[in-house]
């Protein structure tokens, strides 16, 4: 069994480093804590919509990597990109991930497969990283620095439940928070979605950022431009620090407009899972922040191109990866890699980030996550605690 990233290199020579063959790839669904989306048809605890890759090689390397989807789904995907993979070179992530994008654009590209080969293409970074001997943050371009701040992302709720649930993770360390979904802007209740702004800037201390996130990705979203508008002052007046997701996802014309018109800058392209997609959004101006997921759009190797993309057109990149331990450890190793990535969203409280790993992320006395500086993604999965998540862990690590 190979888990430790660490504990690879030494078993590849360096006259085999040019080629390593894909033996088989596997996946694991997550059941059983998934954590609420604050959607209005609500994720249960037994639903799986987040999903872990293990790709095997004939060098005894496995790497891994994570998909923001249900484990079906990925297991279906996994059968039909067999024959595109099988008997591919691992140590050459974008070329392959490329290869499975291009041969299967007529199966509804930017879907299940697009998703799936996020996964595939996170864990051959690892298998490259781990195979010589360095962080995928290295192998990504280099390391701009050594820690990354993340954003604790949380539930809104009614406002005084929120604010405690707020000061439970700030005396847990984190010096930057995000509250989103729940009733705002969802109950036509103007006074609420204050009350809920307000509550959240007071429990997180004046030295904390606040992020609003609307979440109108949500099932029947019921607010346009106009209520997007008024909400953005509101948020100003309040001195949120941005204001993610407040259209419809396809509402790009919209989208500019707020942009332009707004106090406070306008996040959002967690749902563009292609690279392609990004590309009015970028050229248009519809973002400040832009939020591609690692674990949908495509894996590093796509991410690292929007996130360079973004860069040249002066619009800030943070990743959205945070689904399980290692979206958080592949966010990482990219926010490092790039010049002005000083964030990374990070879910509050989800057994798949806080309890799959056998060193767990731990902030240090500022807020800040250090970036692992191991070989590989840089994380280890520990095989008892992912068992309570997945029916067959020891066949997935084996
Ligand atoms: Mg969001």
């Amino acid at each position: 069994m190979n888990l430790s990233a660490g504990a690879q290199p030494k078993s590849v020579s360096r006259a085999s480093l040019s080629r390593i063959t894909i033996t088989e790839i596997r996946s694991a669904p997550l059941f059983g804590e998934s954590p609420q989306g604050g959607w209005s048809n609500e994720i249960q605890a037994g639903d799986s919509v987040h999903a872990l890759i293990a790709v095997k090689t004939d060098a005894g390397i496995t790497g891994y990597g994570s998909v923001f989807t249900d484990g079906r789904l990925v297991e279906a995907a996994l059968d039909v990109l067999k024959p595109l993979y099988e008997g591919e070179n691992a140590l050459e992530p974008e070329r392959v991930s490329e290869k499975l994008h291009q041969n299967t654009f007529w199966m509804g590209r930017g879907g299940t497969l697009t998703n799936a080969i996020s996964g595939i293409d996170i864990a051959l970074w690892d298998i490259l990283g781990q195979a010589t001997g360095m962080p995928v943050g290295q192998l990504l371009g280099g390391r701009y620095r050594e820690r990354v701040k993340p954003y604790c992302s949380l539930l809104m709720d009614e406002p005084a439940r929120m604010a405690d649930e707020i000061i439970r993770y700030r005396e847990a360390g984190f010096r930057a928070f995000k509250v989103g979904w729940g009733p705002f802007g969802r109950r036509n209740d103007r006074r609420l979605d204050e009350a809920i702004v307000r509550a959240a800037k007071d429990a997180v201390g004046g030295d904390a950022k606040l992020f609003v996130d609307a979440g109108a990705s949500d099932a029947f979203w019921p607010n346009g431009l106009k209520w997007a508008l008024r909400c953005a002052d509101m948020l100003g007046a309040h001195d949120v620090d941005w204001f993610e997701e407040a259209l419809k996802p396809d509402a790009l014309d919209d989208f500019v407009e707020l942009r332009r018109q707004s106090p406070v800058p306008i996040a959002g392209g967690e749902v563009l899972t292609r690279r392609q997609s990004f590309i009015p959004w970028l050229t248009r101006g519809a973002f400040d922040i832009v939020q591609p997921d690692v674990t949908k759009v495509g894996g590093l190797s796509d991410q690292r191109r929007i996130a360079w993309m973004a860069y040249d057109f002066g619009i800030k990149y943070v990743g959205h990866g945070w689904n399980t331990a290692l979206g958080i450890a592949a966010d990482l190793q990219l926010a490092g890699a790039l010049p002005d990535t000083d964030l990374v969203e990070y879910i509050g409280g989800s057994a798949y980030v806080d309890n799959i790993i056998i060193e767990p992320f731990r902030l240090d006395s500022e807020g800040y996550l250090a970036i692992p500086t191991r070989p590989g993604l840089g994380v280890v999965i520990d095989p008892d605690k992912l068992a309570r998540y997945t029916p067959d862990a020891s066949k997935f690590l084996a």
